[in-house]
């Protein structure tokens, strides 16, 4: 045997040879949860993730994703083409 322990999933035993490996999996198959208050129930602490590949941030409120997915628009349209240049005076 040739794997290392430490990087054992704690939630289901599952191995990986790399903590980078190890902390992928959790985030993607195990997220973060939050015991509600009221209900009193574990539910996903952060239930909207960002669509766009290379970011993958997660928020708690679909405002927030929303507001965040925007800036991306907003910086990708900047990056391609800047229509109005505003004049410094
Ligand atoms: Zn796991
Ligand atoms: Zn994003």
């Amino acid at each position: 045997m040739n794997i290392d322990a430490s990087h054992g999933c704690p939630t289901c035993k599952k191995l990986f040879k790399t903590k980078p490996g190890l902390l992928q999996h959790v985030a993607q198959s195990h997220p973060p949860t939050t015991v509600d208050p009221v209900t009193n129930q574990e539910r996903p602490l952060f239930k909207f993730q960002c669509s766009v590949d290379y970011c993958r941030k997660v928020f708690a409120t679909k405002a927030r994703l929303t507001t965040h997915e925007s800036e991306h628009a907003a910086g990708e349209s900047k990056s391609q083409a800047a229509p109005f240049s505003k004049p410094k005076f």
